[in-house]
């Protein structure tokens, strides 16, 4: 059997490792056009921050690790067409003027997303970096560690955690996002919160602009010196990270017929199928079912893309397992505050025409006389007509997260704020107050439930 893989880092990484063990005479050959495979881009704001000085510790897998298993590594080699008539892909070896036909008995696309660059005039020029490969990681941190200024374009989770990156190489960074607050996968009222939070804390160490816009870099050969943006600012920088988040790279299934979903994500079902025999797709280049609402999502992260190739190479060895889908669940930091999330916000909810009903609260995240105690704030939300929870977010200085996961297996249960409450959460002066925030939450969240059915 011939198992052909485009792109490995995640999905394609794993579902190589996976197929191997299956399989274990099956012949497995992964196409990337980039110069690293199964690495780590989570790792890579960490790295850029300093935490660590050799990059190679993102490197999960070296390529001859993959060939002494069995699995034919072909690094920049860019997959240009998929001929699924004939069961081939066209392959371009960059840099060599050389294409050629590969076979496949089973083909798995796992060729992820990539950057959004918006329009922003000169953005080609040098030192105006985006956040996604090895060499990115490589080339910012270089740059950060010799650099005074900088400005990131993009308030999500990449460009909050570049904030914390740049801040502690001691580059004075200038955040800027064209919409009112910044994380706006939360709801606005906890957006909000995180920006007050983050102000709290920036110091003469960054700035944030929000419902500002990057207009235009200017420079000259040595790369970007100057940033304007649409009220006018002119800030002197060294370089800029651009973090206006990510698409999915969907055009060569498309161009082969392959369907794509509603989000404009390849469409697969539980077992990481096409609408094309024998080829599969799973990580970023696909859309998920949200569990709670049994709706289509996109959710481009590393934990999904991991499952989803799992469950993709296992289809492609004739297994049966499924990916029912994702939860929506996230966390990420900037310097000491933590943001989480799962399940759905109170705006995600209204879009699918459900009417949220949810309580915050804002608490030590454990007994007040210990030395490390710390505020959090959550949000739990339920669905006004049954009752049911939908979603949890999390922000503070304190274990707010912690809290976040436990509201995870609560939706997947399909439990009640009422049914929540009789949970029986750890307890010592070190985690958590007696009652912890999170059941506090829950409990007045069932109580507006009572209060609804009593009137
Ligand atoms: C800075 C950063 C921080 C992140 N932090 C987190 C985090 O904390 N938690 C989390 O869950 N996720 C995080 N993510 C997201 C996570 O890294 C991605 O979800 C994950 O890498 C997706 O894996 P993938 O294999 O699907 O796609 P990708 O990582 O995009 O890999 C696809 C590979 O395919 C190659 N390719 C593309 N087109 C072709 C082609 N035509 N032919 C051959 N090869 C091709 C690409 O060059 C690439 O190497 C982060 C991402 C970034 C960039």
């Amino acid at each position: 059997m011939k198992i052909v893989i485009l792109g490995g880092v995640a999905a394609g990484a794993k579902a190589a490792a996976k197929a191997k063990r299956l399989l274990p005479d099956a012949q497995i050959d992964l196409y990337t056009d980039d110069t690293h495979v199964s690495y780590s881009a989570c790792g890579l704001p960490y790295y850029i921050e300093g935490n660590f000085e050799d990059y190679r510790l993102l490197l999960v897998r070296s390529p001859g690790e993959f060939e002494q298993d069995g699995i034919h590594i072909h690094l920049k080699n860019r997959a240009v067409k998929i001929l699924s008539s004939t069961k081939q892909v066209l392959i371009e070896a960059l840099g060599e003027n050389r294409a050629f036909l590969v076979d496949y008995d089973k083909l798995i696309i796992a060729v992820g997303a990539r950057p959004v660059i918006p329009q922003i005039r000169n953005v080609d020029l040098n030192n105006v970096f985006t956040v996604r490969k090895i060499e990115d990681g490589i080339a910012i941190r270089k740059k950060a560690e010799e650099s005074s200024n900088a400005v990131i374009i993009g308030g999500g989770y990449i460009g909050i955690e570049m904030l914390e990156a740049l801040v502690r190489q001691n580059v004075r960074t200038t955040l800027i996002e064209y919409a009112p607050t910044i994380m706006q996968n939360f709801d606005d009222d906890m957006s909000e919160l995180i920006l007050v939070e983050l102000n709290k804390i920036s110091g003469e160490r960054f700035e944030i602009l929000t419902s500002e816009i990057a207009t235009e870099f200017s420079g000259d050969n040595s790369g970007v010196k100057l940033v304007r943006t649409g009220s006018g600012k002119e800030i002197p920088v060294d370089f800029a990270v651009i973090c206006a988040g990510v698409k999915p790279n969907i055009e060569i299934a498309r161009d082969a017929g392959i369907m794509l979903g509603e989000t404009g994500a390849i469409k697969v079902n539980k077992r990481m199928e096409t609408n094309i025999p024998d080829i599969y797709a799973c990580g970023d280049c696909v859309e998920e079912n949200l569990i709670v609402t049994n709706t289509k999502i996109w959710l481009p992260l590393g934990t999904n893309a991991n499952k989803e190739g799992r469950i993709a190479a296992i289809s492609a060895c004739g297994g049966n397992e499924t990916f029912d889908g994702v939860l929506g669940s996230a966390v990420t930091r900037c310097l000491n505050l933590s943001m989480s999330m799962t399940g759905l916000t109170e705006k995600k909810a209204r879009t699918l025409g459900i009417e949220p009903v949810s309580v915050t609260v804002t608490k030590n995240d454990k007994v007040g006389y210990m030395p490390d105690v710390n505020n959090i704030t959550l949000k739990l939300i339920a669905d006004k007509n049954t009752g049911k929870l939908l979603g949890c977010q999390g922000v503070g200085a304190g274990d707010a997260d912690k809290r976040v996961n436990t509201v995870t297996s609560a939706l997947l249960a399909g439990l009640t704020a009422e049914e929540f409450f009789k949970n029986d959460l750890t307890y010592a002066p070190p985690f958590s107050p007696t009652i912890d925030p999170l059941l506090n939450a829950a409990q007045i969240l069932s109580e507006k439930f009572s209060a609804y059915t009593e009137s």
